[in-house]
């Protein structure tokens, strides 16, 4: 069961805050060192303006759908400053989202391109981009109260979906966390669900959509869409069986 309400805070301001909160975050020393150094080299190269800060998520407070990835990429969220926008690997993500109706756009270019997600949210279980995209443990570990709080946030989650392992097992604990439940933890795979008990958020898995795994053939758009259509209808049918409970309930 969801912990009681006064456990939890749940409006839209409180995303706003733990975005600020997250933005100036600066405790993991080597994984600030390298965020800036990327957005230094970055702006010499290129001229253009490097975010080069922590990356907070970016959606729908009425998420039905939490979306976590692993960490910023260099040349994606790092430099724009928005979760998976940018890179190749938004490009992927943002147009099977908006072929399941959860953008309004086919594409995730910059903070600016008038990108609105439906009913998901997107973030990642680290913040700072690290070298070779390998965060340590006690990174991850120091960002997960962050994941934590974004889940007891969001008030209509119905799915939370892991890309990757390492994203799946920090949904894991996270949400462990927020709901207060105990579960064994179950195996990483492509299309893995695992509920985590009556009324309480499924946690999904698919491989993530990098391009060591797109271009290798691991993941294709069309195994990517599937889990999503899946998604969407299992998050309509549980927002439908719920309304027609608090309908029944109100006539009783
Ligand atoms: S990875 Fe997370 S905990 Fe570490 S500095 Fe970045 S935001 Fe802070």
């Amino acid at each position: 069961m969801r912990p009681p309400a006064d456990a939890v805070v749940k409006t839209p301001e409180a995303l706003a805050r733990l975005s600020e909160e997250i933005v100036r975050c600066r405790r993991c020393p080597r994984l600030v060192r390298y965020r800036e150094r990327l957005a230094v080299l970055g702006a010499e190269k290129d001229g253009s303006s490097y975010w080069g800060k922590p990356v907070p998520g970016f959606g729908d407070p009425e998420a039905s759908v939490l979306v976590v990835g692993l960490a910023p990429a260099a040349r994606g969220a790092n430099r724009t400053g928005r979760i998976f926008t940018g890179d190749r690997s938004a490009e992927f993500l943002s147009a099977a989202l908006y072929r399941a109706g959860f953008a309004n756009q086919p594409f995730s270019v910059a903070r600016e391109d008038g990108l609105e997600y439906r009913r998901a949210y997107l973030t990642a279980a680290v913040r700072c981009v690290p070298p070779d995209n390998r965060p340590t443990t006690t990174e991850a570990d120091r960002c997960l109260p962050f994941l934590v709080r974004e889940i007891r946030a969001l008030p209509a989650l119905r799915v939370v979906l892991g890309l990757g392992k390492l994203a799946w097992d920090r949904s894991f604990q996270a949400a462990s966390e927020a709901f207060g439940v105990s579960l064994r933890r179950a195996p990483f795979t492509h299309g893995a669900r695992l509920p985590l008990g009556t009324g309480l958020p499924v946690l999904w898995g698919t491989y993530h959509p990098s391009p060591r795994n797109t271009q290798t053939g691991l993941l294709s758009a069309e195994m990517f869409d599937r889990e999503l259509t899946a998604i969407r209808t299992y998050v309509d049918d549980a927002i439908r069986g719920s309304d027609s409970r608090s309908r029944t309930t109100s006539r009783s």
